[in-house]
């Protein structure tokens, strides 16, 4: 038999499918080891038959096989050439994609550990040796795991018994369960009328992709529970994708205790050798539904009864670094070969998802109603314009602290959120105006208060605290921009008898980190609580009646062209973390610009306003969907080299133009906003295109371009344009 296989190597010069000769009972999936080049590599089998298109005496055969059961289940080789094409990566890049990638390294195995029981031998002791005859007696009482019975009795008696035939040793598979701590507190709810009547327009709908729009607190959850029960109950399995940080405990705590063990939980926040159980739990078939953020897309799933995807406007779901992959482009193709449905769901759904279920290719359902028609909290402005005139220069309007004070004496509890952690954005010399910068970075330092050092948020450099400035010496260091340390600092100087967490990058560290502060706000053993976009959705807090948005147009000021969708969608998310529960929630939102119009919208819920207008806006000024942006990235830790780059690619895209002329709306080549990343400099061409039709001739001109020294890429519709 004959193997075709694609070997593990990322690159477009050996992106080939090669042949191998290989036992008869290989099959496709199975990842192998292959001589390739003098070296032995990996490989994966796509393809098994009994001819080969090389001649015979050129034939290697393939040198060993990783598992018995194939890692690779048959859909990969329906998505991995489709994944390969429409995102421009190596065919192995996109398989990759599909295997945990401690499994494709070799870091991490199964785990198995040995059980130990009496044998039949009962061997003569001496009378000292006492601690063997308490085990022996100690195993009557059953089986006991070897080290457990190391740990309690010793190494050197276990060891003699065993020599003397007193055990049988039985070698056993174990899973590493990550979360063998939560509890198991079911709480299936009866559907309301409005969630049932959306499961069954779902289901019978003849279109694959659904789109709920529903209120916060309209209970899309138990919708989406609901539609994973009916998939697992005809016999299928499940994907659940949520965006990495609202991974809630709350969410993981209602899916264990909901389906047990047939679910998986693939995040970024469990140990290597727990990702690799849990994901061979699904491969296996034991877990039928997995659920993550948006790498779980790639679940080892068979025979998929339906995709969900939480927040579908979460950026997350897009990935920023090579393989540029749209996870909800990905659903699509995978509901497509299972002929199941995908589910979308948002309080505000990305524009893009919008249009295609107003234009009816989508089925759109509208939750309008939280559950039990619990009112949205009502959003009063504070126009902090105003307050600065009235001579109050601190990070809290009046109206704000207020709210904090009523809420606070009623035992309630509050969320303040601010997208800027630290204490002080940046720090800046009064006297020269010198700022401090990172040295590989070109972006300002955040200064720290509890580490009392400076920090790059871009490649997380530390640097010493400034005494005085080391351009003129001046003392006078100033600090600006309030981040979320100063805001708990400033707070409980304002109400020194509430207490106050923080939930930030800075906080959350290691698997429990997230868990720990939102189970502890939970309990309400906290008052208040500080954070930064983490806390701004997903979660479920009853006791939570305000709401503080300290800089609701930071985002606003962002030269992206969804800086008006991205606050809309924050304020919205933020808001909808108050009154959920008991007594009706308010939010108060600070703004240096309260006549905004997609502040407006906001306050007012009228999702369908700012759609409207914001569809006219992109329109007049043709920006995505009425075009594509286009960004080719040029960067090398070599200015020269990166500038020289940059002027060949221009000068190929402006050959491109004299072409197709009518293609282009946009184009300039500059510096990128952040002129310097991680030593790396960066420049850029931007273009917005009428249509993708010039796509792969700007990839290939990108490819061409690359060098050892020089690395070119393109972007579509980049999420970030810093
Ligand atoms: P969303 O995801 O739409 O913001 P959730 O799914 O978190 O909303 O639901 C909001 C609240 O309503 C939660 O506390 C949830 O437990 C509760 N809830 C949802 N469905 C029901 C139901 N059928 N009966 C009673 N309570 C429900
Ligand atoms: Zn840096």
């Amino acid at each position: 038999m004959y193997a075709q296989v694609i070997v593990d190597i990322a690159h477009s010069q050996v992106d080939k499918i090669f042949e191998y000769s290989c036992p008869d009972n290989i099959v496709a999936g199975s990842r192998v080891k292959v001589p390739f080049g003098g070296r032995v590599i990996e490989g994966f089998v796509i393809n098994v038959s009994e001819t080969c298109s090389i001649p015979l005496e050129r034939v290697k055969p393939i040198k060993e096989v990783f598992e018995e059961l194939p890692a690779l289940v048959p859909e990969c080789f329906y998505l991995f050439e489709r994944i390969s094409l429409r995102f421009r990566v190596p065919k192995a890049t996109a398989l990759r994609l599909f295997l945990p990638t401690e499994m494709r390294l070799g870091k991490v195995r199964e785990l198995y550990k040995k059980f130990v029981t009496l044998s039949g031998t009962q061997p003569e002791l001496s009378k000292s040796a006492k601690k063997q005859a308490e085990i022996l007696e100690f195993l009557k009482n059953g089986e006991c795991e070897y080290t457990l019975l190391c740990n309690r009795f010793g190494r050197s008696p276990v060891t003699s018994l065993e020599e003397k035939g007193a055990f049988n040793i039985e070698k056993r598979r174990i899973n590493r369960n990550p979360f063998s701590e939560c509890g198991h507190e079911d709480s299936a709810k009866t559907l309301t009328l409005m969630q049932r009547d959306a499961v069954e327009r779902i289901e019978n709908s003849e279109k694959c992709v659904q789109l709920i729009h529903g209120v916060t607190g309209s209970g899309k959850t138990e919708i989406y529970l609901n539609l994973i029960a009916r998939a697992i109950a005809r016999g299928k399995t499940a994907i659940f994708l949520v965006p990495e940080i609202s991974l809630t405990p709350q969410m993981l705590l209602q899916l264990r205790a909901r389906f047990g063990g047939e679910a998986a939980i693939l995040h970024s926040g469990l140990s290597a050798g727990e990702k690799f159980d849990e994901w061979w739990r699904l491969r296996s078939g034991e877990a039928k539904i997995a659920i993550g953020a948006r790498s779980a897309v790639f679940a080892p799933l068979e025979n998929l009864g339906v995709i969900i995807i939480d927040e579908e406007h979460d950026s997350s779901y897009v990935s920023e670094t090579a393989p540029r992959y749209s996870t909800i482009e990905i659903a699509k193709m995978r509901a497509d070969y299972n002929g199941c449905k995908l589910v979308l769901g948002s309080a505000t759904p990305s524009v893009e998802s919008y249009i295609e279920a107003s234009e009816g290719r989508y089925n759109l359902i509208t939750l309008t109603e939280r559950i039990n028609k619990k009112p949205l909290p009502e959003i009063i402005i504070a126009d902090m314009k105003r307050e600065v005139k009235r001579g109050n220069n601190t990070a809290f309007s009046l109206a704000l602290r207020e709210e904090l004070e009523k809420t606070l004496a009623d035992g309630n509890q509050a969320i303040i959120f601010l997208n800027r952690r630290g204490y002080a954005q940046t720090v800046i010399c009064r006297d020269c105006g010198y700022v401090a910068k990172c040295v590989n970075c070109d972006v300002s330092l955040t200064f720290h208060s509890e580490e009392n050092c400076l920090k790059c948020h871009y490649c997380g450099a530390k640097y010493r605290m400034l005494t005085a400035c080391p351009e003129c010496g001046g003392l006078h260091i100033r600090y600006g921009g309030t981040g979320t340390q100063r805001v708990v600092s400033d707070l409980n100087a304002l109400f020194p008898s509430a207490k106050i967490i923080r939930m930030d990058n800075d906080t959350v560290s290691g698997k429990g980190g997230h868990y720990k502060i939102i189970k502890k706000f939970a309990a309400h053993e906290a008052d208040i609580l500080v954070g930064t976009q983490m806390i701004a959705k997903g979660h479920d807090f009853p006791s939570v009646t305000l709401v503080g948005i300290l800089d609701a147009d930071m985002s606003l000021h962002f030269s992206d062209y969804r800086s008006g969708e991205r606050t809309f969608q924050l304020i919205t998310q933020v808001a909808g973390r108050s009154g959920r529960a008991g007594e009706k929630g308010n939010v108060v939102l600070q703004t240096y610009c309260p006549e905004n119009y997609i502040l407006r919208y906001a306050v007012n819920y009228d999702y369908a306003g700012f759609f409207q207008n914001e569809l006219q806006v992109r329109k007049a000024t043709q920006f995505p969907p009425y075009s594509l942006i286009c960004r080719v990235m040029v960067t090398s830790e070599d200015d020269k080299t990166a500038l020289e780059t940059l002027k060949n690619v221009y000068f190929a895209i402006e050959e491109l133009k004299k072409n197709y002329g009518q293609e282009f709306i946009f184009m300039n080549k500059m510096h990128s906003p952040v002129k310097k990343i991680q030593g790396k400099h960066r420049y850029q061409v931007l273009m917005r295109l009428k249509s993708c039709a010039l796509l792969e001739k700007i990839y290939v001109i990108a490819e061409n371009n690359t060098s050892t020294g020089c690395f070119v890429y393109v972007e579509e519709n980049p999420s970030n344009l810093s």
